[in-house]
């Protein structure tokens, strides 16, 4: 099959040649039987999620590992990483490798299942992670994001472990006693609302806790979704020492601001900004995007949430934390880093593809369109102006905080080595 008139990282126009799942040309005026137009979109190498939550097994009226990874292809995703935070949790090789098969049966994209950390996400108890590791399921990143591992002893004892087999600990960075009752940013705006505060330093204290256990056992450890100047101050010091610290950022984190939750398009107090961590300050963003430009912060992950139209449309207080994102974060990401110049289509590409593959240690994934490597390509269109209607989602869950809103791109085809998912902006 060739694909034609596309731009790899947005250079020169160029022809694919894909065979055997590999890329086996690359090339002007390329001719063959089977050809997919290009139109002169993008060529990235597929990209990678780091922090999906599939829901199954357990909340599958929110999503499943099939629609889950629908969405993830129709957002140019070609791996993702399912956390661990299901029902039963994925706490055991049993649970994992049932994550895997369904991957492997019904998936649009790689699924790599995330192991829990500990029994049940309940911070008691290391989970069996070597038998995680040694499982079909190969897992190599562990968290029980959703919650913090909260207990420096355990967290320790986690990253001594995970060394054996080359694994990360991803850690949900918050502290619980400083978040008890938290339902928003903590600031002017929370104080105004009556909103119970989640402070910054709640994510803070942790990620400066972790880099020093980190350090002090010469392991790898991993922050989820970093929301805070300070927390960006904390692991760029990290990272000056050497330190093995990698870290992700939300689009919608890049984006977003907690002042949606007293005015916005779509009235105070709507719970489709309620996520965890919460939408923080303007000045929280600016440090965010510049952390990612400048690699401090080092990809960008979904934390794609998923929750069913009654889990979300109640009143604030009650209503669940998370939205969802893969069909959204390309576009975003090009929204906030593209069109203000802080980032290319190479760095876009190092930041959402290359990076996350190499910290969940995926072979087959993330690597350059080059010849030889898998042809795992997503082909995107800057150029397109889409408003956001979340009842075109191929996700079993609509609660995206974009609808309504125009942002520039468009998924227009995704393939998984060599095998279209997506074509023409729709599923294959
Ligand atoms: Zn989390």
């Amino acid at each position: 099959m060739i694909i034609k008139n596309v731009r790899i990282l947005g250079g020169d126009l160029v022809d694919i040649r894909v065979a055997d799942g590999e890329i086996a040309e690359i090339g002007p005026g390329l001719e063959g039987p089977e050809t997919v137009d290009g139109g002169g979109a993008i060529a990235l190498p597929g990209l990678v999620d780091l922090h999906t939550h599939l829901r199954e097994p357990g909340r599958e009226d929110a999503e499943t590992v099939q629609t889950g990874t629908q969405s993830a292809a129709r957002g140019g995703y070609t791996a993702v990483h399912a956390m661990a935070n299901t029902s039963p949790v994925a706490d055991t090789a049993g649970v994992v490798e049932q994550v895997w098969r369904l991957g492997r049966e019904f998936a649009h994209c790689d699924v790599h299942p995330v192991g829990a950390v500990t029994v049940g996400l309940e911070g008691k108890q290391l989970a069996e992670l070597g038998a995680m590791a040694d499982s079909a399921a190969r897992v190599r990143v562990f968290s029980d994001d959703g919650k913090c591992v909260d207990d420096a002893v355990l967290m320790r004892r986690a990253l001594e472990y995970v060394k054996a087999f080359d694994g990360v600990v991803a850690q949900h960075a918050q502290e619980p006693r400083l978040t008890a009752g938290a339902q928003m940013n903590e600031g002017v705006i929370s104080g105004r609302l009556g909103l119970t505060g989640w402070p910054a330093v709640a994510e803070e204290a942790i990620i400066a806790r972790d880099c020093l256990l980190a350090a002090h056992v010469g392991s790898r450890l991993h922050i989820c979704h970093v929301s805070t100047a300070g927390s960006v101050e904390i692991i760029r010091w990290a990272k000056s020492k050497g330190w093995n610290v990698t870290c992700e950022v939300t689009p919608h984190h890049l984006l977003l601001t907690d002042d949606l939750v007293e005015e916005s398009p779509v009235g105070a107090y709507n719970p489709i900004y309620k996520v965890n961590p919460p939408l923080r300050t303007r000045a929280d963003v600016e440090a965010l995007r510049a952390a990612l430009a400048d690699g401090t912060i080092d990809i960008v992950a979904t934390d794609h949430a998923p929750h069913p139209v009654e889990d979300k449309e109640t009143e604030w207080s009650a209503a669940a934390m998370g939205m969802v994102g893969l069909e959204t974060a390309l576009s975003v990401v090009q929204e906030a880093m593209v069109e203000t110049g802080l980032l290319d289509w190479a760095g876009v590409a190092q930041r959402m593809s290359a990076v996350p593959a190499r910290i969940g240690r995926l072979g087959g994934q993330g690597q350059p369109l080059e010849v030889g490597a898998p042809a795992n390509i997503t082909l995107y269109d800057p150029s397109a102006r889409t408003e956001v209607d979340p009842s075109a989602f191929a996700s079993k869950s609509r609660n995206t905080p974009y609808e309504g809103m125009t942002l520039p791109g468009r998924v227009v085809a995704t393939f998984l080595r060599g095998r279209a998912t997506v074509l023409e902006g729709k599923l294959v």
